[in-house]
């Protein structure tokens, strides 16, 4: 059997955007899917529990994680053309938006809208990651996963993921089962154009692009982000703390009678999305901070750590905005992000 390299005590705060102190008991970085068949086929190993890690982008330490703690590395791309589609793969470690790059300098088009999404290819499934318009759902083909139930590696269609806003079976019912090392899309020689955003279009006009490339997508997209969402490089944030509500319209209803001016969103049959951004702000959290913790001057929905802040405090800092935004509104927000660590 090989030698595994296991780290103890390792220090997370690089591993985590929102750059909070914690440690893992042990830490084991995963570049091949054999080493997961040996580690969970090992008995010292195997009671000890573990913890999935890609990017750390999604992720809120608030406490030590007192266990194996497995850093997703597999690398590798891989692309297979079939008429106007292509099959393209991505190792779990490959970053998301190093094969954002890699599809579009290809001409493979249908995530050019996702670009500068952080993290992993192999997250990008557990919370079926979106933005301006696309969701991964829209081109997902399959993934490899490790099994740990069955200690085996296992092939996962579309239809398997449970996919829905922000959501998956990976994120939900079989959370914990699943690790996934690669993921397949289908992308398209033949693109279509997302562009439909007041933020986009505006973004295109001023760069007097009237019938934008992928390229210009990814670009847009990307300088969009870059002036809307603050950098975790320079201060630490996981992105959209909570997920936007998808209510009744008949309780939609009731709400814009009282709010005539609430932000909100069609989201199918009988249903409306509401911008949990748009109420937090109306709450008055906007650029509020309390110690370290915040939310970012520009987007009530991302909280930020202005330096310092531990893992506990900026979930405290997010109940209160939960809990006001429930009596304000009687709206239950739900955490995006994960929380990891016990919080008695
Ligand atoms: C500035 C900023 C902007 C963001 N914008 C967006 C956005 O526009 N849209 C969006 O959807 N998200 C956004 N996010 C959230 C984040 O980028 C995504 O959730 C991303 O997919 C997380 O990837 P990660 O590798 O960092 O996952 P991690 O944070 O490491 O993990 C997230 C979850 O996935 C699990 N996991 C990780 N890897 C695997 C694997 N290989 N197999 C099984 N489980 C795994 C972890 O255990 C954890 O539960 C943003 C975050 C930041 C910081």
């Amino acid at each position: 059997m090989m030698q595994m390299d296991i780290a103890q005590n390792e220090f997370l705060k690089p591993y985590n955007s929102f750059g909070v102190a914690a440690e893992a008991r042990y830490f084991m970085r995963v570049r091949r899917e054999d080493e997961l068949i040996q580690i969970f086929g090992n008995p010292d190993w195997e009671q000890q529990s573990k913890l999935v890690l890609g990017g750390g982008t999604n992720m809120l330490f608030v406490d030590n994680f007192n266990g194996l703690l497995l850093k997703m590395d597999i690398p590798g791309i891989r692309s297979t053309k079939n008429g106007l589609k292509v099959l393209v793969s991505a190792g779990a470690g490959v970053l998301w938006n190093d094969l954002v790059g890699y599809c579009v300098n290809h001409g493979f088009a249908g995530i050019e809208n996702m670009a500068l999404i952080p993290g992993t290819a192999g997250a990008a499934p557990v919370q079926n990651i979106g933005a301006y318009g696309v969701e991964l759902m829209d081109v997902f083909d399959s993934c490899r996963a490790f099994d740990t139930h069955r200690k085996e590696m296992v092939s996962l269609k579309k239809a398997d993921c449970g996919f829905a806003y922000r959501d998956s079976i990976f994120k939900h019912q079989e959370k914990n089962r699943y690790i996934v090392t690669e993921i397949s899309l289908m992308l398209s020689l033949h693109p279509i154009i997302h562009s439909d955003y007041g933020a986009i279009q505006a973004e295109l006009e001023a760069r007097g692009i009237s019938h934008p490339g992928i390229k210009d997508m990814a670009e847009v997209v990307s300088h969009i982000r870059l002036a809307k969402l603050p950098d975790p490089s320079t201060i630490g944030n996981a992105g959209s703390f909570f997920k936007n509500p998808i209510i009744p319209q008949v309780l939609f209803e009731e709400l814009n009678r009282r709010f005539p001016e609430i932000v909100h969103y069609p989201a199918g049959e009988g249903l409306v999305k509401l911008a949990a951004g748009w109420l937090i702000e109306y709450c008055g959290w906007k650029g509020k901070r309390l110690g370290a913790v915040g939310t970012w001057k520009n987007q009530a929905l991302v909280l930020v750590n202005h330096g310092g802040a531990s893992g506990r405090e900026i979930y405290q800092f997010s109940a209160a905005i939960m809990e006001d935004v429930k009596n304000t509104f009687g709206i239950q927000l739900e955490r995006e992000v994960n929380v990891i660590g016990a919080l008695d």
